[in-house]
């Protein structure tokens, strides 16, 4: 955390967009009026109004998926669309990290890695579209969350346009205004009203698009909840075969033995855990450290911990930002202060007393199957484990369900043998941190109740955005 780039457009974004307002509404190609109009808040500083949004509504969401057309041109001419709005991102590289930092509460080094990260998409998926056969599957549904408001609102829009797709989406609530910037610039590259349409709305806007009849398909990324919800209602009302794309949650694990770095551990298990203030789908949740060398180990852990400076992100000192909203603050301090009354709680980390601040905490678990669910915030759990138990370790992180990340710390060659290959997950780091998609190299996807995959940022992933031999002929004898 403490290698930080020195970007002129971050002191740019701080100096010429703090006062500025977004906003955000419905763009689509229908005249029905939209609902209601709210300010957006900034999460570090409650009394920075950061914009405005307009909600769509669900009469909206339906008149839009009715307005929905394919994005009928080339395959190369959308990918050199897709390609103009890669472009139009990196120009507006200054604005975009503004509102990252005063929509979302991004540090610095988040919000130039979200920014790279949705270029990338825009840039692989321009490419990846023109490979294979050009056959979309019609109108995709498209619904984010708000930890990565950019890169995987933008990942999941260009594979969709790129297969040549219409599509409707559905951003997460807390964030509509950095999609509303995203929709702008693609359709100033070129994207047309039909082929993209965007609704700024809360789940009824989500639930009234996933079961409109014109729909064929739907990339979904938030919680393991809301994916299995609308796996039903798909069930109920969409053509059989119609593809639900689902990156969902985790309880990820790593394991560190007597043998592990413990430097190279620390700096891990930092930067898994209470790296984007713990938001991250592949954020370290419970750590699993061997017996003999525990107490040693948590010291250090405790003393890196404390040099972690939480506060506003437009400070270029700041490593841990926010959490999203008063919702998401209050439900983890409730983990947190009932923990403490446990006295289960090893290190907390002073936060400012303004803004939706979580302390990086430390708690004492007995092992995963203590959590009962996914904290998503800067809270990590850890529980010690003896030699002989390391089996019994790996049987209560596959008992979860989840299978999203899992690290390894250890310098036995045939430990990561037998451990990676029982450990069900779909992303495995070893002597490493734990973090997400590296677009085109390292595809990002879970297993179990973490996501049906393909990975995202991978080549299977534009696969089920197209359709195959037995959809196209089920949709010619429809027609
Ligand atoms: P969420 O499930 O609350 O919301 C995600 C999106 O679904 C939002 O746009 C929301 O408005 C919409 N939605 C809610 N109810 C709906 C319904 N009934 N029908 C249709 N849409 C509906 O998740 P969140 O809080 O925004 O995001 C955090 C979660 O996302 C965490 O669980 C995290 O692990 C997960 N996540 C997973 C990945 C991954 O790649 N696996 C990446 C990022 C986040």
């Amino acid at each position: 955390l403490r290698h930080r780039p020195t970007i002129t457009a971050l002191d740019k974004a701080r100096g010429a967009f703090r006062d500025t307002s977004w906003s955000a509404a419905p763009m689509v190609g229908t005249d029905l009026t939209a609902g209601q109009t709210e300010g957006v808040f900034n999460p570090a500083d409650p009394s920075d109004k950061v914009g405005e949004v307009t909600w769509a509504t669900a009469d909206l969401a339906r008149a839009a998926a009715e307005a929905a057309h394919p994005w009928d041109v080339s395959p190369a001419e959308r990918a050199r669309i897709l390609n103009a709005a890669a472009d139009l991102y990196e120009a507006h590289q200054a604005e975009i990290f503004a509102i990252l930092h005063r929509e979302a509460g991004k540090n610095m080094l988040d919000a130039v890695a979200e920014l790279r990260e949705a270029v990338d998409f825009l840039r692989y998926y321009a490419a990846r579209g023109q490979d294979g056969t050009d056959t979309p599957l019609g109108t995709m549904v498209c619904i984010s969350p708000w930890n990565f408001p950019l890169a995987i609102f933008t990942g999941q829009i260009s594979a969709a346009l790129a297969a040549g797709n219409a599509v409707l989406a559905k951003p997460a609530e807390q964030t509509p205004l950095i999609s509303a910037l995203a929709c702008r610039l693609l359709a100033q590259a070129g994207v047309p009203s039909t082929a993209l349409q965007l609704l700024p709305g809360a789940g009824d806007v989500g639930a009234a698009l996933t079961s409109a009849p014109q729909v064929d398909g739907v990339a979904f990324t938030g919680s393991t909840e809301t994916a299995q919800l609308i796996h039903r209602s798909m069930a109920a009302n969409l053509a059989p075969g119609a593809p639900l794309i689902a990156e969902t949650g985790g309880l990820n694990a790593m394991i560190v033995d007597s043998t592990a770095l413990p430097e190279q551990a620390v700096q891990a298990i930092i930067e898994s855990a209470f790296q984007s203030a713990g938001q991250r789908c592949s954020a370290l949740r419970c750590l699993y450290v061997q017996e003999d060398v525990a107490e040693g180990f948590l010291e250090m852990l405790k003393g890196a911990m404390q040099t972690l400076v939480v506060g506003n992100p437009w400070d270029a000192a700041t490593d841990v930002g926010p959490v999203i909203d008063l919702e998401a603050q209050n439900g983890i301090l409730d983990h947190v202060t009932q923990a403490s009354r446990e006295g289960r709680v090893l290190q907390q980390v002073a936060v400012p007393a303004t803004g939706h601040f979580v302390p990086p905490t430390l708690i004492r678990v007995n092992g995963i199957a203590d959590m009962e669910r996914e904290i998503f915030g800067p809270v990590l759990h850890v529980a010690t484990f003896k030699a002989r138990e390391l089996d019994k370790v790996i049987d209560a992180i596959n008992a979860t369900g989840y299978g999203l990340t899992f690290g390894l710390m250890t310098r036995i060659d045939d430990r990561v043998q037998h451990v990676t290959t029982r450990v069900a997950a779909g992303n495995i780091y070893v002597n490493r941190n734990q973090i997400g998609a590296i677009v085109g190299s390292q595809p990002f996807g879970g297993e179990g109740l973490s996501g049906t995959g393909p990975k995202a940022g991978g080549p299977l992933y534009l696969e089920r955005f197209r359709a195959h031999p037995a959809q196209r002929s089920d949709a010619a004898s429809k027609g």
